[in-house]
């Protein structure tokens, strides 16, 4: 928390906006739907914890986590709601999880065995969702036969409960094709389909959408959707946000004040490997930030930040904790100004995404790069 900082760099991280988020999801989905807010990677570095108790708040229904590790975190801030670990639980990592009564992702029977195991154990249900491939070639199995066995296996079983089967999309924030995530739902259902004619019970969460296909495929939405991008109020795809999308407010914002102000005479470097060399005098700043608080090296001499509303450029290299600006055009800069990294109102907002194309990679990133070591304050 900021409060109990020295720091002069910090986030503002807007619960608000994160509950709108949620609502907006929520508007789109019906009564019966549920809403599952993946809070894994620290809440996409928005603080886990404070993004599930906002999204529990607004009516979320399920939290999704990568790792076993992020689940327990969350039941150590007295988070008692459900929370499926999407990721790969390895078989010596299921105990903690049933232990604690944290769903597990299963897609191989080593794993299903452990689950059993532990529940017998603890005398607990182990609860499970069964997860397919149906095209990201990632995590879960492929093929009915597979599904079917693990599904037959597991409701033999008194101890385990079945309650999810699910899948992810490769390609749904691809605005402008549809037709591999349409492939893949065919798939998913089709594999569905096979196990009801077989006589197979079907676990009563089916899932698949995450927060680009919650959007933009509402005949997919079946019985929950897991919004992770979008509860951030980060648009999920790209480009032509529709106005759902457009609704969404970042809540993440990225705050510096000046440190120190000094001219530089025209030929003279700045920072390290004196890559900024100006032809006519400057005035530069320096900010308390740098790459170990996840500003990232890869906007040295490209990004801007705002101050008094007005933009300077990122000139030299960004160092591991401070940043040096051109403030030459904004001639009432002073020690102590607040600096806008990313976020912030009006016209000088500076979304995440224009960031993460000046750094040649996604928002999510972005987000997820945001250091340990800065304080957040939750407003
Ligand atoms: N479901 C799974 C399995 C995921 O891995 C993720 C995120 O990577 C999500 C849902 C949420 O996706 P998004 O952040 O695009 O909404």
């Amino acid at each position: 928390m900021v409060e109990s900082s020295y720091r002069d760099t910090w986030a503002e991280i807007s619960l608000d906006a994160m509950y709108r988020n949620v609502t907006i999801f929520k508007r789109k989905l019906a009564p019966t739907c549920k809403l599952m807010a993946v809070v894994k990677a620290d809440g996409y570095g928005h603080g886990a914890a404070e993004a599930a108790f906002t999204s529990i708040e607004a009516g979320a229904d399920y939290l999704g986590v990568a790792y076993v590790d992020e689940a327990l975190q969350l039941r150590m801030a007295g988070i008692g709601h459900p929370i499926l670990v999407l990721g790969y639980t390895p078989p010596r990592s299921v105990e903690a999880a049933v232990k604690h009564g944290i769903a597990i992702t299963v897609c191989s029977h080593d794993v299903l065995e452990q689950a059993i195991a532990s529940a017998q154990r603890w005398k607990r249900p182990a609860v499970i969702h069964i997860k397919l491939d149906t095209g990201m070639s990632r995590l879960g199995v492929g093929t009915y036969e597979e599904a079917a066995s693990l599904l037959h296996m597991a409701l033999r079983s008194p101890e385990v409960t079945v309650e999810g089967l699910f899948t992810h999309f490769a390609d749904a924030d691809n605005g402008a094709a549809d037709a591999y995530t349409r492939m893949q739902f065919a798939r998913f259902t089709g594999i569905i389909g096979q196990l009801r004619s077989e006589g197979i019970p079907v676990p009563p969460l089916r899932h698949c959408c995450n927060s680009a296909a919650a959007l933009c495929y509402p005949d997919m939405h079946l019985e929950m959707v897991r919004v992770g991008i979008g509860l951030y109020g980060l648009p999920p795809y790209e480009p032509a946000p529709r106005e759902e999308a457009a609704w969404l407010e970042q809540a993440l914002h990225l705050k510096s004040r000046i440190a120190a102000l000094r001219m530089i005479a025209p030929g003279q470097p700045v920072s390290y490997g004196c890559t900024f060399r100006p032809e006519q005098e400057r005035r530069i700043a320096t900010i308390p930030v740098g790459y170990a608080d996840g500003l990232s090296r890869a906007l040295s001499n490209q990004g801007c930040v705002y101050i008094r509303g007005a933009a300077a450029p990122i000139v030299g290299r960004i160092c591991m904790d401070q940043t040096m600006l051109d403030v030459t055009d904004i001639p009432g800069a002073a020690i102590g100004d607040e600096v806008t990294l990313f976020g912030g109102t009006g016209a000088a907002f500076v979304p995440l995404g224009q960031v993460a194309d000046t750094m040649r990679t996604i928002h999510y990133e972005v987000a997820c790069l945001l250091g340990k070591r800065v304080p957040r304050l939750y407003v």
